[in-house]
C-alpha cells in the first residue's frame, strides 16, 4: 500500500476517535451539570422552610419546657435562619430573586420578622415571649415554603433549558464532527482520485519518454545517413548537434567531440586558401562568424561545391546544412555549355551569339568602337555532304570553324549558327568598312584553300555577307538580320563574294516581299496563264509536244515572265501552290490536242520538298483524265542535289505513274555524268547556252556531239533548246539531236495559239526543217 494511503487511513482514524471522544466528553459534562443544577439554587431555597420550622419547633419547645431545648439552642436555631436568609440574598440566588418580585417580598418579611424577634430572644424566659415571638413568625412559614417551591420550579426550568442548549449543541458538534468526517472523506477520495491521474499521467509520460527515446533513435539514424552535412548552431555559434557527413566535407576528425567547439575554430585549419565564405558579403548581412554560412553555394579550394543553407532556431541558433553540389554544377555548366555552344565545333552558337552582340551593342555605345556582323554560308556544301557522306562534311565545317578561328581578331566573336552558316561579331578598332573588308577578303582565301579530308581533296567557297553596326541604338536582330540579307544578295549574285548590307538591299526584300503578295492575290485572281513552246521532232518535222510555261499578266506590269517571280515563289514556298496549278492546267489543255502531243510541266526543286508531290501529279492526271504516258515532267540537276535519296525515291514514284521524265537546262549545273547514271531519264534537253554559241564558237559542237551521242547510248531522247537560227538547226540536227525547241520554229504563245499552231498542216512546219540540210 502507498504510504501517502497508510498515513491518510491514521489520519482519518485519529479523527473519528477524536471526534467520539469529544461527544463522551461532552455527555459527561452534561451530566455532571444536571447534578449540580439540582443542588444548588433549589438546595438554598428548600432549606430554608424546614430550618425556619425549627426555629419555630424550639422556640415553642423551649417554652413547653422540653428537655435539650434551652436558650442556646433557640439562638442556634436563629442564627441559622439569619444565616440562610443572607445566603439568599447572596449572589448566587439574585438571578432568581431578580425574576421573582413575590419572592423578595417574601425574603424582606422574613429579614423584618427576624429583625423583630432578635431583642424578644433576649427576654425569651420571659413569660409569654415564645408565645410573642412564635405569632412573629408564624405568618412567614407558608410564604417561605411557597418561596421554596417556586425556587424549585424555576431551578427545573432553567436546568431543562440548559439541557436542551447542551443537547442542541452536542447535536450541532456531532453535525460538525460528521461534516469534518465526511469532508475528510471527501478529501481522501478526492486524495486517491488525484492520485490515480498521478498514476496515469506518469504512465502516460512514461510512455511518451519511451517514444522519444525511439524517436531520438531514429533521428540520429536518419541524421546520420543524411547526404547533406548538418550541423546544430546555438546562440554563441557552438556546435550542438552535426552528422558524419558534415565531418566528411570539412575532413573533420571523426574520433573528437566536436560539441562545444565554435564553429569558426572547427572549420579553421581544415581548409586551405583561406576564408571559404569569403564571398558570402555579397548577402548583404552583417560579417559576424555566422553570417557566413548564409552563402547559397560555396567554391572549396579542393574543387569541391557545396550549397549552404541556414535557418535561424527558435533558441537563436542555426541549423546548416552543407550539400555536396560538384557533380550538379559540372552538369549545369555542361548544359549552359551545350546550351551556348555547337557540339560539332565547340564555337558559339545562335543564342549565344545573339547575347553577345547584343553585350557588345550595349557597350559600344560607350566605346564607339567600329562593330560589324559578317554571316558567312559555304557555297555548295550540301553537295560535298550528299556526294562525301556526313562524316566528310562534318569534318569539313570543323577544318573550316578552325580556320575562322584563325583568321579572326581573338577579341572577335565566332558562332556556328547551324548547318554551314557561321558568324562572326568583328570588332575593329580603326575603320570598320575597311578592317571587315580585310577580315572578308582573308575568310574568302583562307576557306577557299583545299582540304584534305580522309583521303579525299575538299575544296568550297564561301559567300560572306556584312553588316556594320552603324547606328548606335541598333538591335542585334536587326544587325543579324542585315547581315543574312547582305549574305542571301551575295548567293543571288552568284557566290564565292562578299557584300556589305545596304538599304536597296531591304528595298528588294521588300519588293519580293509585296511581289508574293502579289502572287498569291494573283492566283485568286487568275492572272496566271500558261502558254506552250512547241517540241520539234527532228526527223519528220513534226510537233510531238508543248512545254508549258507560266505567264503572270499583272494588271499594271504587263506579262510577266516566269524568270521574274518563279524564284520568288520557291524562297517562299508559294511555287507547290502554283507548281500544282499549272500541273493541272496543262493536262487539261493537252487533252484538247491531239493523241499524238505530249505536255512538258517545268518541277521546281523546292516542290521536291513537299512530300505530297507525287499525289498532286496522280491527282492532275485522274482529274484531267490524261494519259499519263501524254506527260512529261522536267526537272533540273539540283534536284538530284538536295535531299539526293528522298528525291530520287520521288522520281522513281513519278515515273512509276506512267509519264516520263526530262533532265531540263542539261550541262548548266553541276553536270556530273553520274546523275544520268543515278537516274534513268527519258529525256536530256541541253541548256540553250550551248546551242546559242554554237555559230561563234564551235569548241561547243563537239560538246553538243557527245551529248547527243551519251543520250542515243544511255537510250535517252535529246533535246536541243533554244534553237532561233537555221544555222543552229542544222548545227543540232547534225549533231545528231532527236527533237528541238526554239524562237526559230515558234515563241511560247497561249493555249489557242498553239492549237492553231499543231493544226498547220504538217508539211508547213516541216518545210521550215526541211529548208535545212539534214543528216543522211
Ligand atoms: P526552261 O524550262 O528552260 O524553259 C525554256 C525557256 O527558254 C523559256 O523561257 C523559253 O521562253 C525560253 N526559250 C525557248 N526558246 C528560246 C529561244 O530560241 N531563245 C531564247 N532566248 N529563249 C528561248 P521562259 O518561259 O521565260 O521560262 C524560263 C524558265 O522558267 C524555264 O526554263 C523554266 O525553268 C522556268 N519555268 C517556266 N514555267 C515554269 C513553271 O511552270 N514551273 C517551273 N517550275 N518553272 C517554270
Ligand atoms: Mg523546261
Ligand atoms: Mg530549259
Amino acid at each position: 500500500m502507498h504510504p501517502l494511503r497508510i498515513i491518510l487511513a491514521v489520519l482519518v482514524v485519529g479523527f473519528v476517535t477524536a471526534a467520539s471522544y469529544i461527544s463522551f466528553l461532552l455527555y459527561d459534562r452534561y451530566a455532571a451539570l444536571d447534578q449540580a443544577g439540582l443542588w444548588n439554587v433549589t438546595w438554598m431555597f428548600t432549606q430554608a422552610p424546614s430550618e425556619f420550622s425549627r426555629l419555630e419547633h424550639r422556640v415553642s419547645g423551649y417554652a413547653a419546657g422540653l428537655p435539650g431545648v434551652d436558650e442556646n439552642e433557640v439562638r442556634l436555631r436563629f442564627d441559622i435562619v439569619v444565616s440562610r436568609l443572607s445566603t439568599l440574598n447572596g449572589r448566587e440566588a439574585s438571578v432568581f430573586l431578580g425574576q421573582s418580585p413575590l419572592s423578595v417580598a417574601t425574603l424582606q418579611e422574613l429579614g423584618a420578622a427576624l429583625v423583630q424577634v432578635e431583642p424578644m430572644l433576649d427576654d425569651l424566659g420571659e413569660p409569654g415571649k415564645p408565645a410573642e415571638i412564635l405569632s412573629v413568625l408564624e405568618p412567614i412559614f407558608p410564604k417561605l415554603a411557597r418561596l421554596s417551591v417556586d425556587a424549585n420550579t424555576w431551578n427545573s426550568a432553567n436546568l431543562n433549558r440548559d439541557r436542551r442548549a447542551l443537547f442542541d449543541l452536542q447535536w450541532a458538534f456531532t453535525g460538525v464532527a460528521f461534516g469534518l468526517i465526511g469532508g475528510g472523506c471527501l478529501l481522501v477520495g478526492m486524495l486517491l482520485f488525484h492520485n490515480r491521474l498521478l498514476g496515469r499521467a506518469q504512465d502516460v509520460l512514461r510512455q511518451k519518454e519511451q517514444s522519444l527515446v525511439i524517436q531520438n533513435a531514429r533521428f540520429d539514424a536518419a541524421l546520420q545517413a543524411m547526404s547533406v552535412g548538418l550541423c546544430l548552431l546555438d546562440h554563441e555559434d557552438t556546435l550542438i548537434v552535426y552528422n558524419a557527413r558534415f565531418l566528411e566535407l570539412f575532413s573533420l576528425d571523426a574520433s573528437r567531440d566536436w560539441e562545444g567547439t565554435h564553429i569558426s575554430d572547427a572549420l579553421e585549419g581544415h581548409l586551405s586558401g583561406g576564408d571559404i565564405f569569403a564571398d558570402t558579403a555579397a548577402d548583404g548581412e552583417s560579417s559576424d562568424d555566422i553570417t557566413i554560412l548564409s552563402s547559397r553555394v560555396q567554391h572549396m579550394p579542393n574543387g569541391v561545391v557545396l550549397r549552404v543553407s541556414r535557418e535561424k532556431t527558435i533558441e537563436g541558433g542555426w541549423v546548416c546544412t552543407f550539400e555536396d553540389i560538384t557533380e550538379r554544377q559540372r552538369a549545369q555548366d555542361r548544359v549552359v555549355q551545350m546550351a551556348r555552344h555547337d557540339a560539332l565545333t565547340g564555337m558559339a552558337n545562335r543564342l549565344y551569339f545573339w547575347e553577345r552582340t547584343a553585350q557588345a551593342l550595349r557597350q559600344n555605345k560607350d566605346a564607339g568602337r567600329g562593330l560589324a556582323v559578317l554571316y558567312l554560308d559555304l557555297d555548295r556544301f550540301k553537295e560535298v555532304n550528299d556526294t562525301l557522306g556526313h562524316q566528310v562534311g562534318d569534318e569539313l565545317l570543323r577544318d573550316v570553324a578552325a580556320r575562322i578561328m584563325s583568321t579572326v581578331d581573338p577579341r572577335d566573336i565566332v558562332a556556328r549558327l547551324g548547318g554551314d552558316e557561321f558568324a562572326i561579331l568583328h570588332v575593329s578598332k580603326g575603320d570598320a568598312e575597311e578592317s571587315c573588308r580585310r577580315l572578308a577578303a582573308r575568310l574568302l582565301t583562307v576557306i577557299g584553300e583545299p582540304y584534305l579530308i580522309f583521303g579525299h581533296e575538299v575544296s568550297v567557297s564561301t559567300s560572306i555577307g556584312i553588316a556594320l553596326a552603324f547606328d548606335t541604338d541598333l538591335h542585334p536582330d536587326t544587325l543579324m538580320k542585315n547581315a543574312d540579307l547582305a549574305l542571301y544578295n551575295v548567293k543571288a549574285e552568284g557566290r564565292a563574294a562578299y557584300r556589305f548590307f545596304s538599304m536597296r538591299m531591304l528595298e528588294d526584300l521588300q519588293h519580293r516581299r509585296n511581289l508574293d503578295i502579289d502572287m498569291r492575290q494573283g492566283i485568286e485572281l487568275g492572272q496566271f496563264e500558261v502558254h506552250y513552246q512547241p517540241l520539234v521532232l527532228l526527223k519528220t518535222g513534226k510537233i510531238v509536244a508543248g512545254e508549258a510555261l507560266l505567264r503572270w499578266r499583272h494588271p499594271e506590269r504587263g506579262l510577266v515572265p516566269p524568270g521574274e517571280f518563279i524564284h520568288i515563289a520557291e524562297e517562299t514556298g508559294f511555287i507547290n501552290k502554283l507548281g500544282e496549278w499549272v500541273l493541272q492546267r496543262a493536262c487539261r489543255d493537252a487533252l484538247q490536242w491531239p493523241d499524238d502531243i505530249s505536255v512538258s510541266v517545268n518541277l521546281s526543286p523546292m516542290q521536291f520538298r513537299d512530300s505530297n508531290l507525287v499525289k498532286s501529279v496522280a491527282a492532275a492526271l485522274v482529274q484531267s483524265g490524261l494519259n499519263p504516258s501524254r506527260l512529261e515532267l522536267e526537272i533540273t540537276e539540283s534536284v538530284l542535289l538536295q535531299k539526293n535519296d528522298a528525291n530520287l525515291e520521288a522520281l522513281r514514284q513519278l515515273k512509276s505513274l506512267g509519264l516520263t521524265i526530262a533532265l531540263d537546262d542539261f550541262g548548266t549545273g553541276y553536270s556530273s555524268l553520274s546523275y544520268l547514271q543515278r537516274f534513268p531519264f527519258d529525256k536530256i534537253k541541253i541548256d540553250q547556252s550551248f546551242v546559242r554559241d554554237v555559230d561563234r564558237w564551235p569548241d561547243s559542237l563537239p560538246i553538243l556531239q557527245s551529248i547527243a551521242s551519251l543520250g542515243k547510248n544511255l537510250g535517252m531522247k535529246t533535246t536541243a533548246e533554244g534553237v532561233e537560227t537555221a544555222a543552229q538547226l542544222e548545227i543540232i540536227t547534225n549533231a545528231g539531236f532527236i527533237e528541238a525547241q526554239g524562237y526559230y520554229f515558234s515563241r511560247p504563245v497561249p493555249f489557242t495559239d498553239f492549237v492553231a499552231l499543231i493544226e498547220v498542216p504538217e508539211t508547213d512546219t516541216a518545210s521550215r526543217i526541211t529548208a535545212f540540210p539534214r543528216p543522211a
